[in-house]
Parts: structure tokens; C-alpha cells; sequence
């Protein structure tokens, strides 16, 4: 199965993501976990994508698109794959779409989470992320699993993304809501499009996701 995820910053796309790609043995592709890698390990690229990052606003297509594409075209994402974080805006969305029709391959499902822009706020604030690999994201008030500072998974160290600033978030909503919020326009006109509500309980998001990746497999 091929998915794209969409929704604002703090909607908790990564953390459906990864259960969702495990569940259905597919590739969790995250644009932004592949920066993130990129700029630990100081390449040529993290150190590009970093200034943009860190400003809140997107990576120039050219690179993007190029590094997605790349990561796509891997020998595992062969069974499939869940973007998360790509396509985000709509000459990204294009980019995929010539992708996907020169390897002769069909998106099957645009998953959009919606979720109140206070609540936004009020996530990334505590958001909290995993130095180890695993980068597992908590709450650094509402979940026992963060406290002092550890990664309650796998005792790693945890930190505050260098976007997550008040004032990053609030330019990251805005990029949101002009750029890539139109890829949903463009997805219904597809016919692609589930909409998912993520508020509540992370279970209960999970449970509304699969069924709707199910009713998507049945059709
Ligand atoms: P979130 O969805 O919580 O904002 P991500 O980890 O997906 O966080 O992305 C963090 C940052 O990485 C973005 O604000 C942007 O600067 C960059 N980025 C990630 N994916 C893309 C993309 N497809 N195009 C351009 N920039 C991207």
C-alpha cells in the first residue's frame, strides 16, 4: 500500500506513522526524520536544510523532492510505503505524482488528521524527542514515560527540537495552512482524500486510521 499522510505540525503524524507502517510491514518515510538524520551526521545537506528548519519554513523543492525520491526508489519501500511530511506542498505533490506514474505505481490513500490550531500549540510546546535512533516523541508533561529528561523506551536522552520555539511553530502553522493545506485540495480531486480527527487518545486516532486504511483495501 501506498499512503500519504498530511496534517499540521503536532497532529501526531509520526507517531501514527510509525505504528501504522509496522502494522502493515510498509516503509515509514518521514522528509523531516531524514533532515533531522541529515544534520546530525553534518552533511552537505543537513547543513542546508538546518537554516530552513530552524526558521520554520520548507526545504527548496529541488532538494526535497530529490532526497524523497531517492528514499523511495530503495529496494524496501518496494511493498510500499507511508510518507509522512511529503508531499507538502502542491509542486512537491506534482513531483510525486510523475514519480509514482514513471514506475508505474498508484497512490491509494491520502490521510488528513485535523486537529484545532490551540491544541497545536499547546502539543509542540511539550513535545519532546529521543536522541537514539529510535526518536521516539513524548509529552514532556502529559506522559510518565518523559520524566527527567529520559527516554522512558530506551533510557536515551531527550530533548526540544530546535523548531519547536513558540515563535517557529507559529510560522510553521502558517506555512501549513499556504502551502500545504492545497495538497488536500488537490488529493480530493483524486478522490484520495480520509479525513481523520486527531484529537483524544492516541489508541482511539490508531483505531480510526486502520479502519479507514481497511475500508481503502476493500474497495
Ligand atoms: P512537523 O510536521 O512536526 O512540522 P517535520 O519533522 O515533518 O515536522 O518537519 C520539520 C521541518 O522539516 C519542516 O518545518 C521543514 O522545514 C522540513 N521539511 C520536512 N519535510 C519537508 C518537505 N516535504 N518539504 C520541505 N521541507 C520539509
Amino acid at each position: 500500500m501506498r499512503i500519504v499522510l498530511v496534517g499540521p505540525p503536532g497532529a501526531g503524524k509520526g507517531t501514527q506513522a510509525a505504528f501504522v507502517a509496522k502494522s502493515l510491514s510498509i516503509q515509514h518515510i518521514s522528509t523531516g526524520d531524514l533532515f533531522r538524520s541529515n544534520i546530525s551526521q553534518r552533511t552537505e545537506l543537513g547543513k542546508l536544510a538546518k537554516s530552513y528548519m530552524d526558521a520554520g519554513n520548507l526545504v527548496p523543492n529541488e532538494v526535497t523532492i530529490a532526497m524523497a525520491k531517492e528514499r523511495m526508489e530503495q529496494p524496501d519501500a518496494e511493498n510500499g510505503f507511508l510518507l509522512d511530511g511529503f508531499p507538502r506542498n502542491v509542486s512537491q505533490a506534482e513531483a510525486f505524482d510523475e514519480l509514482l506514474e514513471n514506475e508505474s505505481m498508484q497512490l491509494d490513500v491520502v490521510l488528513a488528521l485535523e486537529v484545532p490550531e490551540d491544541e497545536v500549540v499547546k502539543r509542540i510546546a511539550g513535545r519532546r524527542v529521543c536522541r537514539n535512533e529510535s526518536a521516539h516523541v513524548f509529552h514532556a508533561t502529559y506522559e510518565p514515560l518523559a520524566q527527567d529528561g529520559v527516554c522512558g523506551v530506551c533510557g536515551g536522552e531527550l530533548y526540544q527540537r530546535d523548531d519547536d520555539s513558540e515563535e517557529t511553530v507559529r510560522k510553521r502553522l502558517e506555512v501549513y495552512h499556504t502551502q500545504t493545506e492545497p495538497i488536500i485540495d488537490y488529493y480530493k480531486v483524486q478522490g484520495l482524500v480520509v479525513t481523520i480527527s486527531a484529537v483524544g487518545k492516541v489508541e482511539d486516532i490508531t483505531t480510526c486510521v486502520m479502519e479507514a486504511l481497511k475500508c481503502e483495501d476493500d474497495k
